[in-house]
């Protein structure tokens, strides 16, 4: 099977590839190039209605099928994902912006293991029993909660999106899912691999539409009992308000401030070449970027020097071109919301170190949306630009004098992510770890992801965790039965 992408999208429901009931359409637009590549169904409530009556039909084989059913068709569904790697990747990267190797090497092969990460966890699920001595014993069914809705962002889409449709049918429900709008495609294309991997029709659901659209929709939908949401902390506000006056229950994976803490004594080369990466990697548009350098002040200039010098040498270009180390950022709106922030970082008295410009390139992407990695100096640490997410290849610099300064930096924004320490003092790095307010903490590394771990931010970052058993307990009722012996 070849991966034909229609310039119509349209949505999966019931096994079927169908338009939106409305017959109304977005634009698709390729951010590397600015042209409009396709369209995408604009789904409302009537499309959402029909994906639920379709997972209520599937709802019972579903989950009632045995473990290694469930097991086989999510492993299937695997291995088509790393069969259809290419088409794959340039769909992604062409959606986004990011570089076609990134696609390659990251986000595709993160979605297929995702799904066999979950194929086989479901294998080895099991719930506890409580025993009461003479008296009586406890056991816990975790049963599938029902109709689920998994709502993703942009910046990693299929891999995020999978990330969340995988355990939830693992566990035995019927997903109804929304992609961004903005990266519909690689979604769109998992609908066609779903169906040829034998997925029974209505136990997967994907609607594409806008977040007031669709998203509201599968949210508010009654027979809808559970939501998992990424995206950032405003519309994570926003379905919270719409889910937890029904009592749904909710996941919620929200934006980041996240500081990188560079203590003097660390492995100065790997830091250097690892902070390059969680600065820009994606154009920073991950999540999990460090956008907050906090360095201390003995080795400040010796950073800031070599840290600008290295930024500048990452080549801004062409998606498609194996040497671009930085894409396009996904979309005009976005592109335009990070040059206001950095205005606006200007304004706050910031200094350009180097960056804070678009930069116009020739031939296939004269149109297309790119922008100088940023580095700034100079700002404290309430501004506006070291308190709000711009989510963008913009991070500032900080310096600290003592241990506690840094923590007290690193823990100033209402966010609470990631964060990553460098340092070659082990006890320091378990003491700042275990004060540092953020779900997430790497010592001396980044992104290293072990899929068992649990996953998800404090504070403004999130509610709840993904990951391992912490998803599958997520999508999954626990039921006690207590039995008197
Ligand atoms: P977004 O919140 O605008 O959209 C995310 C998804 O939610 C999209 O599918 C969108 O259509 C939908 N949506 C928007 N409003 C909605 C509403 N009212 N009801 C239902 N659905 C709605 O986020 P984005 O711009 O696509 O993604 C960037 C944000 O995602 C950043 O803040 C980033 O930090 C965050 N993010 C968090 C994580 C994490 O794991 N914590 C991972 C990736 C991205």
């Amino acid at each position: 099977m070849k991966l034909e992408i229609p310039y119509h999208l349209e949505n999966y429901i019931g096994g079927h590839l169908i338009a939106p009931l409305s017959g109304n359409f977005i634009d698709n637009i390729n951010p590397a190039t600015g042209e409009v590549v396709g369209q995408i169904p604009d789904s409302h409530k009537k499309d959402v209605d029909a994906a639920v009556q379709a997972a209520k039909l599937a709802f019972p084989d579903w989950s009632t099928s045995p473990v290694e059913e469930r097991f086989k068709i999510l492993n299937r569904i695997a291995e088509l994902i790393d069969a259809h790697l290419e088409e794959l990747a340039l769909a992604e990267t062409n959606d986004n912006g990011k570089p076609l190797w990134l696609s390659r090497q990251v986000d595709i092969p993160r979605a297929s293991a995702n799904f066999r990460f979950f194929a086989t966890g479901i294998m080895h699920f099991s719930a506890e029993s409580h025993n009461m001595e003479d008296k009586a014993v406890n056991y816990t069914l975790r049963q599938p909660i029902g109709i689920v809705g998994c709502i993703s962002p942009w910046n990693l889409p299929l891999y995020l999106f999978t990330w969340k449709i995988a355990p939830a049918l693992a566990a035995g429900n019927c997903v109804i899912a929304k992609p961004s709008e903005v990266t519909p495609v690689t979604a769109f294309l998992l609908a066609k691999i779903c169906i040829e991997a034998g997925l029974p029709g209505g136990v997967l659901n994907i609607i594409h539409g806008t977040g007031p659209g669709a998203g509201e929709a599968i949210v508010s939908h009654p027979e809808v009992k559970a939501i998992s949401f990424t995206g950032s902390t405003r519309a994570g506000e926003r379905i919270a308000a719409i889910a937890a006056p029904k009592f749904k229950k909710l996941s919620l994976e929200l934006g980041g401030k996240n500081p990188a803490i560079i203590f003097a004594d660390c492995e100065w080369e790997k830091m250097m070449t690892e902070t390059i990466r969680s600065s820009f990697s994606n154009q920073g548009e991950i999540c999990l970027c460090g956008s907050r350098i906090l360095i201390e002040a003995s080795v400040y200039d010796k950073f800031k020097t070599e840290f600008v010098e290295r930024t500048k040498q990452l080549k801004v270009g062409d998606p498609l071109e194996n040497e671009s180390r930085q894409g396009a950022i996904v979309s005009k709106m976005h592109f335009e919301k990070i040059l206001r922030c950095i205005d606006t970082a200007k304004q706050e008295g910031g200094k350009i170190l180097c960056g804070g410009n678009p930069v116009n390139l020739t031939g296939r992407c004269e149109n297309g949306f790119f922008i100088a990695p940023t580095v700034m100096e100079g700002l404290g640490p309430n501004c506006q630009t070291n308190q709000e997410e711009i989510f963008g290849p913009v991070v500032t610099l900080q310096s600290f004098k003592t241990e506690e300064e840094a923590l007290q930096l690193a823990n100033a924004t209402s966010y609470g992510l990631a964060a990553t320490i460098w340092t070659q003092d082990i006890s320091k790095a378990n003491r700042v770890a275990a004060k540092v307010e953020s779900g997430i903490i790497w010592i001396n590394c980044w992104l290293l992801r072990d899929l068992r771990t649990p996953f998800g931010g404090m504070k403004n970052s999130g509610v709840g965790r993904e990951g391992g058993w912490e998803a599958l307990r997520f999508f999954t009722e626990a039921k006690n039965v207590c039995i008197q012996l």
